[in-house]
C-alpha cells in the first residue's frame, strides 16, 4: 500500500466538476488580475474569520510582510515570535526592517508560551507574531494584554483557516482577535490554491486601507503613490479556485479531525509515541497531525520503506538558522523548540485517506517499535 503525506490528485478528482467551470469562466472573461472573484473571496474569508475586512495578496508570506511593513519598523525595533515555525514567520520580520526576538514554545501545543512573551517585552518591542502551528490556535487571550500596551498582534494563521478557540465561554476564530491575521493558500494548506495566494484580515479600517495600498505599490489611485509598497495581487484564477473549494473546507477539516482522533486512539498505548495534545479550549483543524517519537529519523526511514510519506516540520529552529547567526542565539537558548525539532514527525492526515490507509500507517508504526 502507498500512503503519501498529501494527495492533492485525490482532492482534485473529487471536485474537478465544480472547479473547472469556475476557472473557465475567468478565462472567458480575460480578467486575470484582481477580477470580481478576488473581491468575493475577500468577503468570504473575512466572514469566515469574523473580521471586517479581507485583503487578498500574492502569498501567505506577503500576508505577514505587509502588516509588518505597515508598522514602519526602524532599525533595532523588535518583534517577538516563536522559533518553531515555518521560516516566513521570522523572515518577514527581518524583511520589514525589524529584529526577530524569539521566545520558547509550550511543549504540549508547540505554540508560543504567553508567559515567556510577557517577559521578553522591552522598550523596543513593536509587535508580537504568534503562530497557530499545525492548525491549533495559540492562547491569544493570554497575549491580549499586548494591544493595551500598544503592541499589535499579527496572527500567523497560515495553517489555521477555520480553527477556533473558546475564550470566556465564546468561540473565537483564527483572525478574530489579532490586529491583522495572515492566511496562506499555498497548495498544501487546508484551503489550497492552484499556485500561490494569501489573505490578510483585520477589523481595523485604517490598516485595511493601508494594506490595500501596500499590495498595489502604495497607491490608492493609479500612478499616485503615498508610500512604497509592492506588487502583491492575487490572480483571479486563484480566487475562482478558492471560491469553488471553500464550501468543502469545513467538511475537509472535520475529516482531518476524525482521522486525528482515530490515530490518537490507536497510538495511545504506544510508549515511544506521544500523540498531539489538543488544548481543551481549542478546535484543532489538523493541518498537520504531528507526533513526538523516539528514534524519529529511523522511524521516518522505516515508514518510507513501507510507502508511507511523513515530514519533519521543522527540523531546524529559526534561532539556529545560519541567516540569523548575527542575532547571537546559541544552541540551548530554547530547549523546548530544540527538543521539538528533534522529536516531531507529521503523519498523513489529508481528508481523502481511507480507514485502510490509516490502519496501515498505525500498523507500520507499531511494527517499528515491536
Ligand atoms: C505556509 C506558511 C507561511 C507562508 O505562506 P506562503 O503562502 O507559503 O508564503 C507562513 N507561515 C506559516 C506558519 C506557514 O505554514
Amino acid at each position: 500500500m502507498n500512503v503519501p503525506l498529501l494527495d492533492l490528485v485525490a482532492q482534485y478528482r473529487a471536485i474537478r466538476d465544480s472547479v473547472l467551470p469556475a476557472v473557465q469562466a475567468v478565462i472567458e472573461s480575460q480578467q486575470f488580475v484582481m477580477g470580481p472573484a478576488v473581491a468575493q473571496l475577500e468577503l468570504e474569508i473575512a466572514r469566515l474569520a469574523r473580521a471586517q475586512h479581507g485583503i487578498a495578496c500574492a502569498s501567505g508570506t506577503d500576508a505577514l510582510l505587509l502588516p509588518l511593513k505597515a508598522l514602519q519598523l526602524r532599525p533595532g525595533d523588535e518583534v517577538i515570535t516563536t522559533p518553531f515555525t515555518f521560516f516566513a514567520t521570522a523572515g518577514t520580520i527581518h524583511n520589514a526592517g525589524g529584529t526577530p526576538v524569539f521566545v520558547d514554545i509550550e511543549p504540549d501545543t508547540f505554540n508560543l508560551d504567553p508567559a515567556r512573551v510577557a517577559a521578553a517585552v522591552t522598550p523596543r518591542t513593536r509587535a508580537v507574531v504568534p503562530v497557530h502551528l499545525y492548525g491549533q490556535m495559540a492562547a491569544l487571550e493570554r497575549l491580549l494584554p499586548m494591544p493595551a500596551r500598544g503592541l499589535p498582534i499579527v496572527e500567523d494563521a497560515a495553517q489555521a483557516l477555520g480553527a477556533r478557540r473558546r475564550v470566556d465561554g465564546q468561540w473565537r476564530l483564527a483572525g478574530e482577535l489579532g490586529w491583522v491575521t495572515a492566511f496562506s493558500f499555498y497548495p498544501s494548506k487546508n484551503l489550497g490554491a492552484w499556485g500561490d495566494g494569501g489573505m490578510m484580515v483585520t477589523s481595523d479600517a485604517g490598516v485595511a486601507e493601508r494594506l490595500r495600498k501596500l499590495r498595489l505599490h502604495g497607491g490608492a489611485k493609479q500612478y499616485h503613490h503615498d508610500e512604497v509598497g509592492t506588487n502583491s495581487r492575487l490572480d483571479t484564477l486563484q480566487a475562482a479556485v478558492l471560491l469553488a473549494k471553500l464550501p468543502h473546507l469545513a467538511g475537509w477539516s472535520a475529516r482531518r479531525r476524525e482521522h486525528a482522533a482515530y490515530y490518537t486512539q490507536a497510538l495511545a498505548g504506544l510508549a515511544p509515541v506521544t500523540t498531539p495534545a489538543v488544548d481543551g479550549c481549542n478546535e484543532h483543524i489538523f493541518h498537520q497531525y504531528t507526533v513526538r517519537v523516539e528514534r524519529r529519523d529511523a522511524l521516518q526511514a522505516h515508514l518510507k520503506s513501507k510507502g508511507i510519506g511523513t515530514a519533519v516540520y521543522y527540523p531546524v529552529p529559526l534561532h539556529l538558522q545560519n541567516c540569523f547567526s548575527h542575532l547571537g542565539y546559541k544552541r540551548g537558548a530554547f530547549p523546548e523548540a530544540e527538543r521539538a525539532a528533534a522529536e516531531v514527525l507529521s503523519l498523513p492526515v489529508y481528508p481523502e485517506l481511507s480507514r485502510d490507509q490509516l490502519d496501515y500507517v498505525i500498523e507500520a508504526i507499531r511494527g517499528f517499535y515491536r
